[in-house]
């Protein structure tokens, strides 16, 4: 779980320091912070955009949800996966259609996070 959080933080300052999406791809695979089928929908150009709080919660032996929150209180979630190295896989907003209130949501199928 260390690692797991570690290479969150890795991955996040990427996040807030590279904002073209193509150079930011670029980078994480780089550092191999990301898993081939990485997967964002964040509005990167976002010049302000910092993250704040971070807690993390083991879902199964290789995966790791990694819950986080920006600067204005918006949260976020980032799954981590192990294979050779904790990695990430997906970085998602909450979804703006439940809130993570619906099961039936039509916008994120009822997972809470982003966009189907
Ligand atoms: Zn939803």
């Amino acid at each position: 779980m260390y690692e797991a959080l570690h290479n969150a933080h890795r991955l996040i300052a990427h996040l807030e320091q590279v904002r073209d999406p193509d150079a930011l791809r670029r980078a994480l695979e780089e550092a191999n912070l990301i898993t081939p089928d990485f997967f964002h929908n964040l509005v990167l150009d976002h010049n302000s955009l910092r993250f704040a709080s971070m807690s993390a919660t083991m879902r199964k032996t290789d995966v790791c949800e990694v819950q986080v929150k920006d600067n204005d209180g918006m949260p976020y979630q980032l799954l981590m996966r192990h294979d050779s190295n904790w990695r990430g896989q997906s970085f998602k907003f909450e979804c703006v259609g439940c809130f993570g209130d619906d099961p039936t949501c039509g916008v994120c199928g009822g997972s809470g996070w982003g966009v189907l």
